[in-house]
């Protein structure tokens, strides 16, 4: 009890790496309700019932375990998200569109896809990239020896923009807390850019996508690869072949991560 202050500190800064740990698990809130693992954390050498001032009601949840419980599924975090983002007015598109375009994928995967924003495929069904677009995704993630099932795709909004034009800065403003908690909840070891809205969200750097792309950035600490997009490469296959130099430094970035 020497040093009030800096004990105080250190209790705070461990909370607050215990609740970054959760939330990168998906854990957003903490409750208020009584934690039902105390049941077992009774101390058996204690007779707390014979203590004056407790009721023998509050035994069970007077104690804190020793043990964690286990972490949620990121995929519980992702409900959750999208549970927040519920019937979303919070942007002009939401006149617009027939169905939101949360994400889709692995909750826990290692690789993250950035696109723009839905187009009319992607409205109508309700999922990211399966119009022709997403098809060509499709390939690249099967060029590296993955299936879309193996990663998550999302994008910068959420709602198709009319007629397919670029999203607004108020519509990117309003759905970019979304992509940063979907990016929180997944925790992926490396996200890939597709297209200069989504790379220059993610890396804060306004440079066109032609000089941006394969280069590596950072989010928050999680490696950033921009590239191009496929609707862009379906317009103009020249590019292709720097898309697929992007895509083996991201093979290669996670092989040197060690993750398969
Ligand atoms: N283009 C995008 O940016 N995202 C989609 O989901 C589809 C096309």
């Amino acid at each position: 009890m020497d040093d009030l202050p800096g004990e105080l500190r250190a209790v705070v800064a461990g909370i607050r790496t215990h609740l970054q740990a959760r939330a990168r698990a998906g854990l957003l809130g903490v409750s208020k309700a009584p934690c039902p693992r105390m049941n077992r954390a009774v101390d058996s050498q204690t007779d707390v019932t014979s203590h004056p001032l407790t009721d023998p009601a509050d035994v069970e949840t007077s104690y804190a375990a020793d043990v964690e419980p286990p972490l949620p599924h990121a995929g519980h975090g992702l409900t959750l998200v999208r549970a927040e983002l519920g019937d979303c007015q919070r942007c002009k598109l939401a006149h617009g569109r027939r169905h939101i375009v949360f994400g889709a994928g692995n909750p826990e995967a290692h690789l993250m896809f950035v696109g723009e924003g839905p187009g009319a495929e992607e409205d109508a069904q309700g999922e990211p990239f399966v119009g022709a677009a997403g098809q060509l995704l499709t390939k690249m993630i099967q060029a590296i020896q993955r299936t879309r099932e193996d990663v998550y795709i999302c994008n910068v909004v959420k709602c198709r923009p009319p007629g397919n034009r670029d999203p607004e800065p108020d519509e990117i403003a309003a759905c970019e807390p979304f992509l940063k908690k979907q990016i929180a909840v997944v925790q992926p070891r490396v996200i890939v850019a597709l297209g200069k809205f989504a790379a220059h969200i993610l890396t804060g750097e306004s440079t066109p996508i032609t000089r941006l792309r394969g280069n590596l950035k950072h989010y928050q600490g999680i490696p950033v690869m921009p590239t191009y997009h496929p609707a862009y490469l379906l317009r103009d296959e020249s590019r292709k072949r720097e898309a697929w130099h992007d895509l083996k430094e991201v093979v290669a970035l996670l092989k040197h991560m060690g993750l398969p």
